[in-house]
């Protein structure tokens, strides 16, 4: 039976992942109480809650990858694992006291603006379908760059008899031991999750579109000695996560080509373990290293020493009820892992958000999402975004904090001024994009053919809508310098004694 509720509060998080739980946490510090987190999943964590593929782990350092404001300096290796990471982000969560404010089990459908209330009307749906509608003054959206997961478009997939799955949703009762193993998309996740599977399936077959850059990362437990040493020392840590980040902050512009040459020597190196020279020709990248999503492994190369593992360069022509043919060729599966990614530039479009004067949010982004600062885009009143449009760059939970920084602060002078709403100006957020799309042109590998088009870009012109083009620093500059004379402004004619 379903049942339909109304409730208000000031506010309403989508999702409980880093950014969802980052926001809490900062809310909660300031004093405000009342606000939801409406969540799909059953548990916090986001990206680490929901991709537990064998081999998963962060490609940022542990010691930068977590929050400034919650150190944690017993990581057991430099790049933790994702049950590391959501066991911190779940301590995290209970620390902050954030738990009690999630709804889980329950996904956002709709958000209206409702210009004659001056708030956000928000409905979900949870378990048995009961919809449930939230109002709100103020919506902001944590959904995150990787939730929506792509399938690739082989005819016959829905007609294979085996078993099948993404790798972004590992189906843990699926034993691969001794199984006949097809891997279709070979990036980030697959070279994390290849080596641990080839250790135990009969035969692997990766099927590779593009070859990839993957470079070196080392990645030992560290010793009892330094854990003891970064516990009882934990500024020690806090220097570790500086020198980390000065290097993050280098190489995520993806402009110093000596460094990026640097960088594709060690990943030459790294594929020099490949034996089979035939074999590390069809490895080779044949774009410059920052076109698409850079990788790290040590193990995934090796693993094509292994007389279980086979790799395909051949097109895929179609999915049959027993395997995988590709220019002809049949090969028989028990089990076939779509490694494909997800869909990166949707962000906020994945609801059906409809702003002022009735503005559907994907007309209003025909030309692909944009916003300023990533966080408020025109015509979408009291609406932020987290790790939303062009802040994709070196290590999120560091981009995540500054968003939040300045969040807090616009909140803050709605308060203090008593505004029923803040919109951001449309002048300012054309020329904030104007001048990033023309520093994003500028970034050489950027604009290379590597056949990852719709991983960075959308929309008829194919902006890109996912990367911040400069360094880190050159973001949080942005968030501490931003005039509040950037938006149009309503004072409260209503409501007041429900928000403030
Ligand atoms: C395998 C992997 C490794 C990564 N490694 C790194 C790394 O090393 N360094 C780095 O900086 N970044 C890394 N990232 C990027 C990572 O996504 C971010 O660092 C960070 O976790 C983003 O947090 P988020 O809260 O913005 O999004 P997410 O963690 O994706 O959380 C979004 C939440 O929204 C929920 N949600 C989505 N839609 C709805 C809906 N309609 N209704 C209700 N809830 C909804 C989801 O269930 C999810 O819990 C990695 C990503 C992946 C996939």
């Amino acid at each position: 039976m379903t049942e339909t509720t109304v409730t208000r509060r000031r506010l309403v998080l989508i999702g409980a992942g880093s950014a969802g739980l980052c926001m809490a946490i900062h809310l909660k510090k300031a004093g405000i109480e009342d606000f939801v987190i409406l969540e799909k999943g059953t548990g916090v964590g986001g990206t680490w809650y929901h991709n537990t593929y064998p081999g998963a782990e962060c490609d940022v350092q542990s010691h930068l990858y977590q929050f400034s404001f919650e150190q944690k300096n017993d990581w057991s290796q430099p790049y933790a694992g994702q049950k590391e990471i959501l066991g911190y982000l779940n301590h995290c969560a209970d620390t902050y006291d954030v738990r009690r404010h999630v709804q889980f089990g329950t996904t956002v459908e709709t958000a209206t603006w409702d210009e004659d209330a001056d708030l956000w009307r928000i409905t979900t749906v949870k378990g048995e379908g009961d919809v449930e509608t939230i109002e709100c003054q103020v919506l902001v959206s944590c959904l995150g760059m990787f939730n929506h997961l792509k399938w690739p478009t082989i005819p016959g997939i829905e007609d294979f008899g085996g078993d099948f799955f993404h790798s972004a949703r590992w189906d843990h009762d699926i034993d691969l031991k001794d199984k006949r193993v097809a891997v279709i998309g070979l990036a980030a996740s697959a070279i994390q999750f290849t080596p641990e599977i080839a250790k135990e399936v009969g035969e692997l077959v990766l099927y590779q579109r593009t070859a990839n850059w993957v470079v070196p990362k080392e990645n030992k437990p560290h010793t009892q000695e330094t854990l003891e040493k970064f516990c009882t020392d934990p500024s020690l840590v806090t220097k570790n996560r500086d020198e980390i980040y000065d290097v993050w902050n280098s190489l995520c512009t993806f402009t110093d080509k000596e460094l990026l040459s640097q960088i594709e020597d060690t990943g030459m190196e790294n594929l020099s373990l490949v034996n089979d020279p035939e074999l590390r020709e069809k490895l080779t990248p044949h774009h410059p290293f920052g076109c698409k999503r850079p990788l790290f492994s040590t193990l995934y190369y090796p693993i094509f020493n292994q007389d279980n593992v086979e790799l395909v360069t051949e097109d895929i022509d179609q999915v049959t009820p027993t395997g995988v043919v590709s220019e002809g060729n049949a090969r028989e599966f028990d089990v076939i892992i779509y490694a494909t990614g997800f869909r990166t530039t949707r962000y906020l479009a994945a609801v059906e958000v409809t702003g002022s004067n009735g503005v559907n949010i994907k007309d209003a982004w025909e030309d692909g999402p944009q916003a300023y600062l990533g966080m408020s885009t025109t015509g979408f009143p009291n609406l932020f975004m987290l790790y939303g449009p062009n802040t994709n760059q070196g290590c999120i939970l560091l981009m995540l904090e500054r968003q939040v920084e300045y969040i807090m602060r616009q909140l803050g002078r709605m308060e203090d001024q008593k505004l029923a709403w803040i919109d951001i100006r449309k002048d300012v957020m054309d020329d904030f994009n104007v001048a990033l799309q023309e520093s994003l042109g500028k970034v050489e590998v950027w604009q290379a053919e590597c056949g990852g088009d719709d991983y960075y870009r959308a929309g008829p012109n194919k902006r890109m809508v996912t990367n911040w083009p400069g360094t880190m620093d050159a973001f949080t500059d942005h968030i501490r310098k931003a005039d509040p004379d950037t938006y149009n402004i309503e004072v409260s004619r209503k409501n007041t004694d429900a928000w403030v």
